[in-house]
């Protein structure tokens, strides 16, 4: 499943779907058209292991006109600045070779963004989140969650059991699930998918 081949099958449903997608060899080819693209627009983007992966964070202010940052948990200012800036960078949690994106957030913020108020969102998508179909989609999503739940300390069943007990804790990061089919009509929608392994 995760290699170039798929990759660029992938590229051509999302693009398909109204994404403008695109698929990069590693992360530094990533990240530099990231800096190209922002460069004198305000940004925001969301809790993300794969921004961080990247490297890109720390960067973003040598480019950008302004940058609104996220800090975990986080539900202040910058998050509603985050919402309306010109750029909007995330990740997904998996997206299914049929070209549906599926995202878990807890705050709500992230995904929030991918439907609407940012000019442009850019997805970052490693090949490790590539998977057959929306069912795979969803539980790998979940997955995710469980191992999110456990790097962030959150006091959730799931830190210590391993699996999704489908809790309601105040410290719950499942709050809202998405599942982007096509573009959302009223945004732009830079999918990069990347042949390397990044994020959770
Ligand atoms: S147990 Fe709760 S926090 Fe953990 S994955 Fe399931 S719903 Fe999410």
């Amino acid at each position: 499943m995760n290699n170039l081949n798929n990759l660029d099958c992938l590229c051509k449903v999302l693009n398909c779907h109204g994404f403008e997608a695109e698929v990069f060899a590693d992360k530094d080819l990533v990240a530099k058209r990231i800096f190209k693209m922002v460069r004198g627009h305000s940004v925001g983007y969301g809790g993300s292991m794969t921004l961080r992966s990247l490297g890109i964070i720390d960067k973003l202010g040598d480019y950008a006109g302004r940058v609104f940052s996220h800090l975990p948990g986080g539900a202040g200012e910058d998050e509603r600045n985050a919402l309306t800036a010109d750029f909007y960078l995330t990740s997904a949690n998996a997206v299914s070779m049929d070209g549906q994106i599926v995202n878990i957030d807890g705050t709500g913020n992230r995904v929030s963004a991918t439907c609407f108020g940012p000019r442009r969102i850019i997805y970052v998508i490693g090949k490790n989140k590539v998977v057959n179909d929306l069912d795979d989609a969803l539980a790998w999503a979940k997955y995710a969650a469980v191992r999110l739940a456990k790097y962030y300390k959150r006091k959730t069943p799931c830190v210590k059991t391993g699996k999704c007990e489908n809790c309601f804790s105040p410290d719950s990061i499942c709050s809202i699930t998405t599942i982007h089919r096509k573009k959302p009509s009223g945004i732009d929608v830079s999918v990069f998918l990347v042949d390397e392994e990044l994020g959770i």
